[in-house]
């Protein structure tokens, strides 16, 4: 009998041990810092650890979900609720540097007692892809002790308290005070915007929190996120760095973003999009009507000008988003070519080919007629490969034609 119970409660335990495994299948990569550097033996350490790999698993059920509106996302349980009143999706801030960071190699750095209620924990994930061993994020994220447990909260929350605050019109700046707010640059752009907002059609915007920073190590290090891989890949130039997606209503920049009003146009596409996705042209319009990172549209098209008389042998009529570099140096519109498959066709930080060829065709529509011819490309394009069809509805340029009118184009007006 005593043989038959334990092995009963055998079995009990493999099969607790097999659902727990499975469930837990994802988190088998998370190591933990080593032990002589790590308070391992403490209760708070363990409660937030299993806190923490809970949450990412609730993370790991959400996902593919979370595009239905009636979906309620279990990690938000994870958030103090101020977070997600604040955010809308309280995980903006962290995705903005690596989406689905839960699915990565994680290496739990520790936890930190800050006060009483306050406590910080740090972890940081990689990836072996390109090439092994890439940082992709060191994240510090605040967690806070409530009689419902702990509930996480954003870095960011916790950092603006300490910020300057200026309003113009419906829009708040908040910065460090060691940031140079440039107000005449401010006022010009908020005026920019409110003509664009008319000529779109849009009466009245929700209030907007515009975040500036002086350069992304500092946004990033405001946000919790201590490094990036998103950050320290230019030697030459100050990379600037725009973000409309944040946080509800949430957008950032770094330096000289006050005069840009390329994130809030993304906003503002936001508002009338009535829950529709828009296709890769939305960056066409924002950069077209707001600029791309801190470079005029004449600058842009110069450049795309430039790089497709280099490279005659891309067709856009076959791809309009990407190039990719064939085994010879050559770029290709064919991705079957690709030997460096994520190498940009561009080289310096500036600039998106994708973007500025649909900046073309966003003046293309402009000039023909006005926006209402915009707004029906935005709206009746459901995906990147219903582009050709709205091309050849709206311009009357069929897709084995697209390729010479846009590089005629750029050649006669640029
Ligand atoms: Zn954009």
């Amino acid at each position: 009998m005593k043989h038959l119970k334990t092995y009963t409660l055998l079995v009990l335990l493999l099969m607790a041990g097999g659902v727990k495994m499975q469930a837990q299948d994802f988190q088998r990569r998370a190591s933990l810092r080593d032990p002589l550097f790590l308070d391992t033996t403490s209760m708070v350490f363990h409660e937030i650890y299993d806190f923490w790999q809970q949450y990412e698993y609730a993370q790991f059920l959400d996902y593919g979900r979370m595009s239905d509106p009636q979906y309620k996302p279990t990690n938000y349980d994870f958030w103090a609720d101020s977070e997600i009143e604040d955010y809308g999706n309280p995980n903006s801030i962290i995705q903005c540097n690596l989406l689905p960071f839960y699915a990565y190699e994680e290496y739990f750095m520790g936890v930190t007692k800050r006060n009483d209620t306050l406590y910080e924990l740090q972890t940081a994930f990689f990836d072996d892809f390109p090439s092994p061993k890439q940082l992709l994020g060191i994240f510090t994220i605040p967690l806070v002790r409530t009689a419902d447990g702990f509930k996480l909260v954003n870095k960011l929350t916790i950092n603006k308290r300490s910020f300057c605050k200026k309003q113009i019109g419906w829009i708040t700046y908040y910065y460090p005070s060691t940031y140079h707010f440039d107000e005449q640059a401010a006022n010009t752009a908020v005026s920019r915007l409110s003509a664009f907002a008319e000529e779109f059609g849009v009466d009245g915007m929700e209030p907007v929190e515009y975040y500036l920073f002086e350069n992304k190590t500092e946004m990033f290090h405001y946000f919790g996120i201590d490094g990036s891989c998103y950050d320290f890949y230019s030697a030459e130039t100050v990379v600037p760095y725009g973000n409309s997606k944040i946080g509800r209503n949430k957008i950032c920049y770094t330096k000289g973003g006050e005069s840009k009003i390329h994130e809030f146009i993304h906003l503002i596409l936001k508002s009338v999009s009535n829950g529709q996705r828009f296709s890769w042209f939305e960056e066409g319009v924002c950069c077209y009507f707001g600029e791309h990172v801190l470079q005029t549209k004449e600058w842009h098209f110069d450049k795309l000008k430039m790089f497709l008389n280099d490279n005659p042998q891309i067709d856009l009529s076959v791809d309009l988003i990407e190039a990719y570099m064939d085994a010879d140096g050559r770029y290709t519109h064919d991705s079957t070519q690709s030997v460096i498959k994520y190498k940009r066709p561009y080289s310096d930080v500036y600039s998106n080919y994708g973007y500025d060829i649909q900046m073309v065709i966003c003046e293309m529509l402009y000039k023909k007629g006005g926006m209402d011819l915009v707004k029906r490309m935005l709206f009746e394009t459901p995906n990147d490969r219903a582009l050709y069809d709205s091309i050849e509805r709206l311009l009357g340029i069929k897709r084995e034609q697209v390729n010479q009118a846009i590089r005629e184009y750029l050649r006669e007006k640029y």
